[in-house]
């Protein structure tokens, strides 16, 4: 496929001239999805757009950057294993495979590559990883990169998440209705039919842009096709980046306890000191896709106009989905390998199992991997490598999470993390490593007393703050607010 620089996708609209506005847009399928991809996006994802400038203007969603420049910043040793830090700044799209049949890619994230071990993946020890530089248990790198024989699209079948030569409607709103006169009398009320469509050859940046509109504003389609200098968020529009949690706390699993530091005079929360679970849990944000974010707010999400994107997967006709897509979209979840086992906010795609053989009807020996046993000739499966693990032998169980127990934590009131004792907690001891960390005279008294500068210039004493302890999950539930 081309480089998604010089590929386009039409897009037609009309303007009302007096209200200055996109009254309503006409595309193909093929443009809708690339709109629907904007829901298996995760939260890191679109961060790490932000903040390779891919937007024009500024993005913050809450505090989601701090919290990414935090995972950014901390230490590589407060991971798990080295590849932890790699897969929270850069996540994996839970519908991979989907978003790279789109005309448009919206997510840049490199596709996933299968590595296997040069001696071993002849031997019955067989390993695959999905991660570059994994070490095999023969102790020799992973670094034989392997094709994975896939399904190819059936013939005749255009599309990725609805059917490509459908014809929709799109409102400024992004709301999406099925193509037909019936649909647009609504919207196109009071609108002098007379005027000329406008045809537009829609770019990556543009998408972006859409993307960057669609998560700040209630008018993407006006702001990016007839205000493109005016990268503010329009000033009518109130913004809030997060509405209070409002689904069932049955979304979530287990629970985990943390202690926060109070400000007396503002009753205001100064910072949380946690372990890693809870630190497990908000850096899982930033793999979790917007659609899932959706999904467990019940779609109210008060940020731009996502939720109307949202909706409209929810409302089309299940007709206007190829396969299961629609389902896929209203819960994209988190990509395989990238979830949580302890505190699970999210749907976690499946973990596939892998094949490896030579692939059927063909003369070649050279061995391939697959996902779908009856493409291979004598299969063999495969183990798969857990990027978290950093144990080498053996316990390649699922891992628990990313951060590294033993490690005390200090999250300020907006998701800013940081380690003390910088994150040298690596003794074998829970007991004594703990308490070196807490009491690192350098990085934790320092911390307080900024805090406390922050709070009252210098002038009020340590007993202005006291700590509580707070209990997630059991009858509360946080999101970034
Ligand atoms: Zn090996």
């Amino acid at each position: 496929m081309a480089t998604n620089e010089e590929v386009t996708v039409t897009m037609t609209y009309w303007v009302d001239d007096k209200q200055e506005r996109v009254v309503m847009a006409e595309a193909s399928g093929e443009f809708v999805d690339i709109l629907f991809s904007f829901l298996t996006l995760p939260l890191g994802t679109i961060t790490r757009l932000q903040s390779d400038n891919k937007f024009p203007g500024q993005l913050e969603i809450g505090c989601i950057n701090n919290l990414y420049e935090s995972v950014k910043d901390l230490s590589p040793d407060v991971f798990r294993s080295n590849m932890c830090q790699k897969m929270l700044l850069s996540p994996r799209n839970p519908l991979e495979g989907y978003c790279q049949r789109l005309k448009l890619k919206v997510d840049d994230t490199p596709p996933t590559k299968h590595f296997v071990c040069p001696t071993c993946s002849t031997g019955s020890n067989l390993w695959v990883s999905t991660f570059e530089g994994a070490t095999c248990s023969c102790r020799k790198l992973m670094d034989k990169e392997t094709e994975l024989l896939e399904e190819g699209s059936k013939e005749g079948e255009s599309g990725v998440f609805v059917r490509g030569n459908a014809m929709f409607l799109i409102c400024d709103d992004l709301t999406i209705l099925p193509g037909s006169p019936g649909n647009a009398v609504l919207p196109l009320r009071n609108y002098q039919l007379d005027a000329q469509p406008m045809e537009v050859q829609v770019d990556k940046n543009r998408i972006l842009h859409i993307l960057k509109q669609a998560l700040t504003s209630q008018t993407p389609l006006t702001d990016v096709f007839l205000n493109p200098n005016q990268t503010s968020v329009r000033k009518t529009t109130p913004f809030y980046p997060f509405s209070r949690y409002t689904g069932s706390s049955n979304n979530f699993k287990g629970s985990v306890e943390i202690k926060v530091i109070m400000s007396k005079s503002e009753n205001k929360i100064k910072f949380a000191e946690t372990d890693g679970d809870f630190v497990d849990f908000l850096v899982s944000f930033l793999t979790i896709s917007l659609g899932s974010i959706l999904h467990l707010m019940n779609g109210r999400v008060s940020l731009g106009s996502i939720q109307n994107l949202y909706a409209s997967v929810k409302n089309l006709d299940s007709s206007c989905f190829i396969g299961s897509s629609k389902k896929l979209l209203l819960n994209p979840g988190v990509a395989p390998q990238f979830g949580c086992k302890s505190i699970q906010v999210s749907a976690l795609q499946e973990v596939p199992k892998y094949w490896y053989g030579v692939k059927s009807g063909t003369n070649s020996d050279e061995k391939k991997i697959s996902k779908i046993r009856n493409m291979l000739r004598d299969p063999e499966e495969m183990k798969l490598f857990e990027p978290r693990c950093c144990d080498i032998d053996g316990a390649r169980e699922r891992a628990i999470g990313f951060m590294k127990r033993p490690c005390i934590f200090v999250v300020s009131d907006d998701l800013k993390v940081k380690t003390t004792a910088n994150g040298r907690t690596t003794t074998t001891n829970a007991t004594t490593s703990a308490t070196n960390a807490t009491t690192n005279t350098t990085s934790s008294i320092q911390y307080l007393r900024q805090q406390i500068q922050n709070n009252y210039k210098g002038t009020e004493p340590v007993d202005g703050f006291f700590d509580t302890r707070y209990r997630f999950f059991d009858t509360e539930s946080i999101l970034p607010d």
